[in-house]
């Protein structure tokens, strides 16, 4: 008998345990849950909502994992929390806006965040934090244009201009690396073997920070005077001290004061690049001057000369550089630029700009595949500029490029800067 109550007792006791342990379980579990919605609602969200636009939070790393290539739709985001002074007491659907920007509110109390959403009809672009964005955003590598309300524009394309420094790398190059750095910009660089010589370490940066590494010749000399030997000895002197320093060569060429013809371009191995503004930095040394020679004188395809050995030419391309981006342009390195608009860049070919009208030209000869004279195809392309894009400024200096700055006074300029 007592053994039966006994093994009863011990069986209710057992029984007891069990769902004691049950319920401890269960209790764990609910403390974790709430724990965690704590954390993300109560302190990840308000601090991506304080933060606001630009931060990297713990949330938008959450977010950004979702994310796939290519503009997605917006996700729906929980409403930000209570303690979010600027959302507290926002109840109405629609768009919303606080001191961070513009962000619209779903009924069921979610808002848009990391990518694009249609609503009434046009489509915008939601950040990370929910906040519409206007101007050009760049999306996985691709640009998208939104205007001033936010409304995505399709058809709009991204201006591009390629910034090119000849004759460093310099004292103040380093400085100029630090602002392409700063806004993600590119530039391309036509560097002199002697120059790098004397600034080893440069070349490295450039190619780290997306810039293009240019071959300016090893000593700066008039080609069309050696012979094509020592017009390749020039190139390859470059290339292997860019080898060297830099872990590869010059994948473009620009010729000393734009003296070339066909044979030079050849002798070069690379392709060749004028440029179709000018700034004449060298010769004015103002910064001011170099400034506005950019400034409202650029268009899509433009190639832009100055020099990073000059502090008034740095100085000038240190606001040059935002106030484009400013304007919308993209700063692109010259075979960035060709890339975009479709152009093989060919070795012993002379190019001095990507405006549409070159492009046309340009694919046109790539289609006939002719093997007719470089210089007569040059002039022709500048002269197609001049009639079509109605910049005067850079039309001017495109034409002038190639004959009057070569035979002009400003070739012993020049020398005479280039050789500090
Ligand atoms: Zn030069």
């Amino acid at each position: 008998m007592d053994k039966r109550i006994l093994r009863e007792r011990m069986r209710q006791k057992k029984r007891q345990l069990f769902i004691r342990k049950m319920m401890r379980l269960g209790f764990c579990v609910v403390a974790v849950v709430l724990v965690l919605v704590f954390l993300v609602r109560g302190v990840f969200m308000p601090i991506a909502g304080k933060i606001g636009k630009g931060s990297s939070s713990k949330t938008v790393e959450v977010q950004a994992q979702a994310q796939e290539s290519g503009p997605q739709e917006a996700l729906r985001q929980p409403i930000r929390s209570q303690n979010d002074s600027g959302k507290a007491g926002v109840h109405t659907v629609g768009w919303q806006e606080d001191e961070n920007g513009k962000w619209y509110q779903n009924a069921d109390g979610t808002y848009y965040a990391n990518g694009m959403k249609e609503i009434d009809g046009s489509t915008y672009y939601f950040d990370e934090n929910g906040y519409m964005q206007t101007g050009w955003v760049t999306i996985d590598g691709q640009d998208y244009k939104f205007d001033d309300n936010g409304v995505w524009e399709p058809d709009a394309r991204r201006p591009m201009v390629a910034l090119t420094f000849d004759d460093g790398p310099g004292e103040y190059t380093d400085e100029l690396l630090d602002c392409l750095e700063k806004y993600d910009a590119k530039a391309t660089f036509f560097m002199l073997g002697q120059c790098i010589e004397e600034y080893p370490e440069i070349p490295k940066r450039m190619k780290e920070l997306g810039c293009e590494l240019g071959n300016h010749s090893y000593s700066h000399p008039e080609l069309t005077s050696l012979s094509y030997d020592e017009i390749s000895e020039q190139y390859e002197k470059t290339n292997d001290l860019l080898e060297k320093y830099a872990g590869s060569p010059a994948t473009v060429g620009r010729t000393p004061y734009g003296a070339q013809d066909e044979t030079v371009c050849e002798a070069t191995g690379l392709p060749c690049f004028m440029w179709s503004l000018d700034t004449q930095d060298w010769a004015k040394m103002d910064a001011d001057a170099d400034y506005d020679a950019v400034i409202g004188h650029v268009s899509d395809g433009e190639i832009v000369l100055m020099h990073d050995i000059h502090q008034p030419s740095v100085e000038a391309a240190l606001r040059i550089i935002p106030d484009l981006i400013d304007q919308g342009y993209k700063l692109v390195t010259v075979s960035e630029l060709a890339e975009a608009k479709g152009i093989t860049l060919e070795v012993g070919k002379s190019y001095s700009d990507f405006w549409d009208s070159t492009v046309e030209q340009l694919k046109a000869e790539e289609d006939t595949d002719t093997d007719s004279d470089n210089l007569d195809s040059d002039s022709g392309l500048s002269d197609e500029g001049d009639s079509s894009d109605g910049d005067d400024e850079s039309s001017d200096t495109a034409d002038s490029s190639e004959s009057d700055d070569y035979d002009s006074s400003s070739l012993s300029d020049e020398d005479t800067d280039s050789t500090e």
